[in-house]
């Protein structure tokens, strides 16, 4: 049964469409990864998800209640890891978990239980006194993450979660992020790391212009585009062009015939290809 569901959700800015006629509905417990180009609409859609905008057409639903008319109903039961709601870098680790807990209206004991068990689960325990400054972006993001499973939510909002980080550090959250699923949390994440979308998610929604343009789990998505890719370079203007194939065998076949002099390579294809190929090769 979903327990997210968009239903023909869209927003303006300026009369202008950001998100169109959205519909997408996720699973209880399911991981779902938003993809798409910078100014795709993702972050609109995570605003209005946690309350932050209000969809001018459509609804929107979490565990059955809506967004709009049951806010302080949603509010409580999900988490928001989010770039622009960072934590304060003057305040201590404690800090900034004990100011969450308030706005929660947790009460002192149920708070302090909470401030525990969340930096624990993070390891970040022994930093508890430390200036939030002093962190590397590792810790700060699992901080992040610590602050907004305090007050036990069903659903995780992660908003580029891994962004800036080096692989170390990213592989860390994944695990975490992993582990979160595991215990039966529903996350939505949207990232810009077609790895990260394909490690840790059951589906991914591809965004373009405000419209979801392709849906599905990594194997349906190669399915449908081809279980191949070649690539060939141009020899005047050294650009790559990608072909898809349904299976590596007609792959190897379109090679056979092909000038021996062109440099070419023959792969799997992965979501990064057919992401790339959905939503053309532009530039920012
Ligand atoms: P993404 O997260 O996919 O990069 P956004 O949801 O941030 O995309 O933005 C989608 C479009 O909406 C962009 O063209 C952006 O400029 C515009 N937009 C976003 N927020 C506002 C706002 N508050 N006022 C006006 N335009 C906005």
């Amino acid at each position: 049964m979903a327990f997210i569901d968009l239903q023909a959700v869209t927003k303006r800015y300026n009369q202008v469409p950001v998100v169109n006629h959205l519909d997408l509905t996720i699973d209880r417990g399911e991981m779902f990864a938003l993809l798409g180009p910078n100014g795709a609409g993702k972050s609109t859609t995570i605003k209005m998800l946690t309350t932050l905008a209000v969809p001018d057409e459509g609804k929107i639903t979490i565990g059955g209640a809506d967004v709009v008319k049951q806010a302080q109903q949603v509010k409580r039961s999900i988490g928001v890891v989010l770039q622009q709601t960072s934590i304060d870098l003057d305040r201590t680790v404690w800090e900034n978990m004990e100011f969450h807990g308030r706005m929660h209206h947790m009460p002192q004991a149920e708070r302090q239980a909470a401030i525990e068990r969340c930096l624990d689960y993070v390891e970040l325990k022994d930093r508890l006194n430390d200036r939030t400054r002093n962190l590397s972006g590792g810790m700060k993001r699992r901080l992040q993450i610590a602050r907004a499973l305090m007050h036990n939510p069903q659903v995780l909002f992660l908003d580029e979660p891994t962004v800036g980080l080096d692989p170390q550090t990213r592989r860390r959250l994944w695990e975490i992020i992993r582990d979160l699923k595991q215990q039966g949390m529903t996350i939505l994440l949207t990232t810009h790391y077609m790895e990260e979308a394909e490690t840790l998610c059951d589906r991914v929604g591809i965004l373009d212009s405000g419209k979801l343009i392709e849906m599905g789990t990594l194997s349906e998505l190669r399915q449908k585009h081809g279980l191949a890719v070649v690539i060939v370079q141009n020899e005047e203007d050294q650009k790559l062009d990608y072909k898809f194939f349904p299976t590596m065998a007609e792959a190897h076949a379109y090679l056979e015939h092909q000038s021996s002099s062109k440099s070419v390579m023959l792969r799997e294809s992965n979501l990064e290809d057919i992401f790339v190929e959905l939503t053309g090769r532009k530039l920012d």
